[in-house]
């Protein structure tokens, strides 16, 4: 070889060198073809599966070109591949006839060679073809050796690269799945732990570690009998391995100790795991905390039979019971009494003090009842909102007094909170089983009985049941019902007694009354039916009706007489409710101005709520209204009332009237009352006047005003109006 040609392939070479990848190989064909001069010049690997070439680097007719795949068969490459070296000078389509591309391509000569790995085993060719004959020569073949053992080398390397990549995606994905199996067994929430086929822990996760109370690391190395509780048999153990062994998987329920040497209940998984030869490499226990779902079930039973804010059996649990203990006491002859326990008023309470005062009393009182339960079969239960039931064994009629007693005791006692102090009152029904029933619901229903007639006669104390109750309490269930219908047709009325200025004898203004003709009942008195609205809840309603009727009526009468008068409305404690916004500015005045409208209430809404009462007194007296402190003289009395609230008005009881005579103690009393009322600024209202003699009384000792029969009965509107009309001074 020439210098110059030595020269070149150097060059050639080093510019090969150059490059590294597939920019190798393109160089490589490039460099060759230029320097022998062919046409084309191709790199392959071997496809030994479809016996196929498939180009790495092709160059052809003066640049590299897109990569192109040939089957071998019958073609010079064929020969290349298993023979090594070929040399073809001229007229290698005429000897390749099936290679149809060497014609097509109007090739000439050939040179071939086959690349191998450092084992001699083939995995490629280097090829040139030319167009003119007889360019292939022995000539070249040292060239094309040279840049050949180049290209095995670097194509066993490309192959080995190739191969490493393959291997680290492989690992990348093995990688990323054992990260997950990983994620899944540390957050898994049931405990895992894996042994060897020996059956010594390898590892756990964090949910076994917290349910066993041992680290990791206390346990790797362990046979898991270190969690035995000792409560499961040697025979229990034999046959969970005998399964295990012969199936491959064991569950069931069993006790572990934790470190700290307490046991509980286990579900567990066993599986057995063995490797593609079958022999067992692994054992996996995963195990959930039964106790968890045994409290969870507990919890959400107690929840279904408790009342959620005593913590008392609900009705549900007290019927079972109940029912039990009322069998077993007809059996055995025992004395029970049940008690149905009712806390008095504790709407109101609701309404003054808000719900969370409500229920702080619901609570202690249902905390004082339980200290009275003292035999194993006494039950109780908070049957719902305000009311109680209790069933307590007794030995004597002595012996059941002195539970009364106690619990009359234990009511008594003030209860405190963040802001008042209550005396809690309770009314109670009591109906005794064997005398009063022989079974739990006639028990029930007939201490219902007893009970509602304690609210109405003797509210804060008990009364035991009688038949006689039969009957009143029909009639008070037939009241509820017509009332509530009363009331939703808008069917109740007021009607209007006159209150006469007594000292120049004019028609000063009047009081709204309710009066319902049922047509059932007949006429019922507001003393029958008002506490029934009240404890219905009917009342703000009515209470509306009867305002909104009132001031209208007053109004058109107004229209048609010369002096205007006022009306005074009674407003019940009820219906002061917890929200202040919801006043009187809800009520419509039909007309009437605010000064016109006297709302009365009684000293019970002072009693029951001071400062709540004082709120929104003092809110009726903001809008205008003027304040009457009505029946005085009938509760506690307390002149503080009267300073601490803004009335304008005091109306003096007709009790108080009723029977003054000249120097009478009512006569005192009532001098008393008018002249301490005058002191205070405020005007008296004497209620219930049907005499002349005590007109006259009242209009010596200074009494402002004066309503009763003597004037007039409450009448209906129109009568009303006519009165008003034709009224002159007496
Ligand atoms: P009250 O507010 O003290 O009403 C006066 C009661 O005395 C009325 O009884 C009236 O008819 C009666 N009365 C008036 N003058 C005389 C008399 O000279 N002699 C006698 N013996 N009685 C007289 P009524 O209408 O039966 O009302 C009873 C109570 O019912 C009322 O007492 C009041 O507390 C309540 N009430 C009546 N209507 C309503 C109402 O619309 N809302 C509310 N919350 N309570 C009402
Ligand atoms: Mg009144
Ligand atoms: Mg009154």
């Amino acid at each position: 070889m020439s210098l110059k040609l030595d020269q070149s392939i150097d060059d050639a070479l080093k510019l090969v060198n150059d490059h590294s990848g597939q920019g190798y190989f393109e160089a490589l064909v490039t460099s060759l073809a230029r320097l022998i001069q062919a046409d084309y010049v191709l790199i392959g690997k071997i496809d030994l599966e479809n016996h196929t070439a498939h180009s790495l680097a092709l160059w052809c007719d003066g640049e590299t070109s897109s990569h192109l795949s040939y089957p071998l068969e019958e073609t010079p490459c064929d020969q290349v591949f298993s023979g090594g070296t070929c040399i073809y000078p001229r007229d290698i389509a005429e000897l390749f006839p099936k290679d149809k591309m060497l014609a097509d391509f109007g090739l000439q000569g050939y040179v071939g060679r086959s690349l191998k790995n450092h084992n001699g085993e083939p995995i490629g060719l280097l090829v040139a073809l030319f167009k003119q004959p007889d360019v292939a020569s022995e000539n070249i073949l040292s060239i094309f050796d040279l840049f050949a053992i180049r290209a095995s080398v670097e194509l066993e390397r490309a192959q080995w690269e190739s191969k490493l990549q393959e291997q680290i995606e492989l690992l990348k994905t093995k990688n990323q799945q054992l990260d997950l199996s990983h994620t899944i067994f540390e957050h898994t929430n049931e405990g895992i732990l894996l042994t060897d086929h020996l059956n010594n822990i390898i590892t756990v996760n964090a949910a076994f570690e917290k349910l066993s109370g041992y680290s990791k690391t206390e346990l790797i190395g362990k046979n898991p009998n270190i969690l035995s509780s000792g409560l499961q048999s040697e025979q229990f153990y034999t046959e969970l391995w005998g399964t295990l062994l012969k199936t491959g998987t064991w569950q069931g329920e069993l006790w572990n100790r934790r470190k700290d040497g307490s046991t509980y209940p286990i579900w567990s998984s066993l599986s057995e795991v063995k490797n593609s030869q079958g022999v067992t490499t692994h054992f996996i226990a995963s195990v959930k905390d039964t106790l968890v779902e045994k409290e969870l079930q507990e919890q959400l039973y107690h929840q279904a039979t408790h009342d959620y804010l005593t913590g008392l059996s609900n009705r549900f649990e007290f019927h079972q019971h109940a029912q039990k203990a009322v069998a077993q006491a007809n059996r055995n002859q025992e004395h029970y009494a049940l008690l149905r326990i009712n806390i008095d008023n504790l709407n109101l309470v609701n309404a003054s003090y808000g719900h969370e005062t409500g229920d702080l009393l619901v609570q202690t009182i249902g905390q004082r009842l339980n200290q009275c339960l003292s035999r194993e079969n006494d039950l109780l239960s908070r049957l719902g909102g305000d009311e109680f039931a209790l069933l307590i064994g007794f030995k004597s009629n002595t012996n059941l007094q002195k539970h009364l007693k106690k619990i009359s005791a234990l009511f008594r006692q003030k209860i405190q909170t963040k802001e008042n102090v209550f005396s809690p009152s309770c009314s109670v029904g009591i109906s005794i089983l064997g005398e009063d029933a022989h079974d739990l619901d006639t028990l029930l229903r007939n201490a219902d009985k007893a009970l509602r007639y304690a609210k109405e006669n003797v509210r804060g104390s008990y009364s035991f049941y009688s038949t006689d109750f039969d009957q009143k309490v029909r009639r008070q269930d037939v009241l509820q019902d017509q009332l509530f219908h009363a009331i939703a047709k808008n069917q109740i009325e007021p009607y209007f007694q006159p209150i006469i200025n007594l000292v120049d004898g004019s028609l000063s203004h009047c009081e709204a009354l309710a009066r319902w003709q049922d047509e059932r009942l007949g006429r019922v008195a507001p003393d029958e039916f008002i506490p029934i609205a009240e404890t219905t809840g009917l009342i703000q309603q009515l209470g509306k009706q009867i305002f909104s009727k009132a001031t209208k009526a007053i109004h058109e009468l107004n229209q048609k007489i010369d002096n205007p008068i006022g009306v005074t409305i009674n407003r019940s404690p009820f219906e002061f409710s917890i929200n202040e916004k919801t006043s009187y500015a809800e009520y419509s005045l039909n007309g009437l101005n605010s000064d016109q409208v006297s709302i009365e209430v009684t000293e019970n809404l002072m009693i029951d709520s001071p400062n709540h009462a004082k709120r929104h007194l003092s809110l009726l007296k903001k809008q205008g209204f003027t304040l009457a402190l009505d029946d005085f003289g009938t509760g506690y009395s307390s002149l503080s009332y009267l300073k601490l609230y803004p009335f304008d008005y005091l109306k003096v009881d007709q009790s108080f009237i009723r029977d003054m005579q000249p120097e009478s103690d009512d006569f005192v009393l009532v001098k008393t009352i008018i002249q301490m009322a005058k002191n205070l600024g405020l005007k008296t209202i004497a209620e219930g006047i049907e005499t002349e003699e005590q007109r006259l009384i009242l209009i010596q000792l200074g009494c402002d005003y004066g309503q009763g029969y003597l004037f007039s009965k409450p009448i209906p509107k129109d009568e009303f109006e006519a009165f008003a009309l034709k009224y002159v001074p007496a």
